[in-house]
């Protein structure tokens, strides 16, 4: 038998139900905020990565799916491609590529798998989904205003909160900005000198290429060590404390609770101030449902315009695992209003019309059934579906133009004249 590949799985009904509730939600949400959708190629070049993520992270160097192209045409030959570990290179290449700026697009969300050679757990797969969105424009746009940081963060809060996730936690920190964390790294390459030969060998090997790598850490031991260490906050200067200052007295005042965690470090360079995390307790060790910042130098990695930029990735399949414990999929699933039995010969093509009239008159749910099938069969299979109406469709039904429409809950069964059916199952007659 040939089984999905490690890593990978398939999503099946009825669990797509809450997949598709969870997009629809999202696009309701982000739709109120002005947000519109971006779709990218779920393939890039691999440079984009490597600029745009960075060759340091665990990303580039150990996870990314890459190969080189073997097309024919000299313009593929040899190309490196990957696909996408994650969304916000793709879309910051999109709006240089396609100066969305001048178009005044800086409001872009995307939906769609990403790719990590990770190694699987539960909450943690190889091809995964992301709700990643993003606010970027020119800096006289007000992209690198807080309330934009603040608007990202309350409308996460209210996408959470519509999809019934209460429980979340909101961490929150500043990175500050590359000359602070200059400072900063400096102060902790100098406070992890004498300590790191007593932390693990990732933090030894972080204590050399990218100290700030250390929060990262989950060893137990290592954590009285990182507690003692310094603190980006002590490290912002001043533009950077009060862009922060800014962002919490919004979040204050419209009333989304956050924990400041000082902590929460991103390793890029081109990261900048606003960092934040929500979590859910019912995930375990994959905790973090999803993740974001502020990245105002990005775009000019990329070789772009200056563009500031704050943007988040939602885990949507940790989302999902989240909603499961309160919402089962069934609750969302909109199951059949009727199932259509067609009883003797000629009546697939009588039930057909019906099933027709029906769907587009009230927008009915129709299942339908095969003339073949005994009465006892089509029932059986009306109950599997969950209809909440059954309708016979024989001859004598379509000579006196009424039918058998039978209640699937209470029993109850009633001739319906074809003019009231429609109005009858949706139960507004
Ligand atoms: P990141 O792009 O690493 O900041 O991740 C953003 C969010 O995507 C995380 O908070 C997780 O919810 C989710 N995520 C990241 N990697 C995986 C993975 N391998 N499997 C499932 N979800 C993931």
């Amino acid at each position: 038998m040939i089984k999905s590949p490690r890593g990978t799985r398939d999503l099946l009904p009825p669990d797509t139900a809450l997949w598709n509730f969870v997009e629809s939600t999202a696009r309701d949400v982000f739709r109120a905020y002005n947000f519109q959708e971006i779709r990218t190629p779920i393939f890039e070049s691999t440079e984009l990565f490597s600029r745009g993520v960075g060759e340091e992270t665990d990303i580039v160097s150990k996870e990314m799916f890459t190969w080189e192209d073997r097309g024919r045409a000299e313009s593929d030959k040899g190309q490196s491609l990957t696909l996408r570990p994650e969304a916000t290179a793709g879309i910051v290449r999109a709006y240089i590529e396609h100066k969305l700026a001048d178009r005044g697009l800086n409001k872009l969300y995307c939906i769609g798998p990403m790719f990590r050679r990770e190694r699987p757990q539960k909450g943690r797969y190889r091809q995964f989904y992301q709700i990643d969105a993003e606010v970027i424009g020119p800096p006289s746009s007000g992209s690198d205003s807080p309330a934009r940081d603040a608007e990202i963060l309350e409308m996460l809060a209210t996408l959470l909160d519509r999809l019934g996730i209460t429980d979340w936690n909101l961490e929150l920190n500043s990175v500050g900005c590359p000359n602070d964390r200059a400072k900063f790294n400096e102060a902790l390459r100098a406070a992890l000198e004498p300590v790191k030969d007593k932390m693990c060998v990732d933090c030894q090997r972080r204590a050399v290429t990218n100290p700030l790598r250390v929060f990262d850490c989950k060893v137990p031991e290592d954590q009285p060590i990182i507690e003692k260490l310094p603190r980006i906050s002590h490290f912002l200067d001043e533009p950077c404390r009060k862009h922060f200052e800014e962002v919490k007295q919004i979040l204050r005042a419209v009333g989304v609770d956050f924990h400041e965690n000082d902590r929460l470090v991103r390793g890029l360079d081109y990261y900048t101030r606003t960092a934040f995390e929500f979590t859910h307790g019912a995930l375990g060790a994959q905790n973090a449902i999803l993740g974001g910042g502020r990245y105002d130098g990005l775009s000019e990695a990329l070789g772009g315009p200056p563009a500031p930029g704050i943007g988040f990735a939602i885990g949507e399949d940790r989302l999902v695992l989240s909603l499961q414990e309160k919402t089962p999929a069934e609750s969302v699933l909109r199951k059949p209003d009727v199932y259509i039995a067609p009883v003797g010969a000629g009546m697939n093509v009588e039930s057909a019309r019906l099933a027709r009239e029906l769907r587009r008159t009230e927008s009915l749910v129709v299942d339908l059934g095969d003339e073949s099938f005994r009465l006892k069969k089509s029932f059986e299979l009306a109950t599997k579906a969950g209809a909440r109406f059954i309708l016979i469709v024989g001859e004598n039904e379509v000579k006196a133009n009424a039918f058998a429409l039978k209640n699937h809950a209470t029993g109850e069964q009633i001739e319906v004249p074809r003019a009231d059916l429609a109005r009858r199952i949706k139960g507004i007659a």
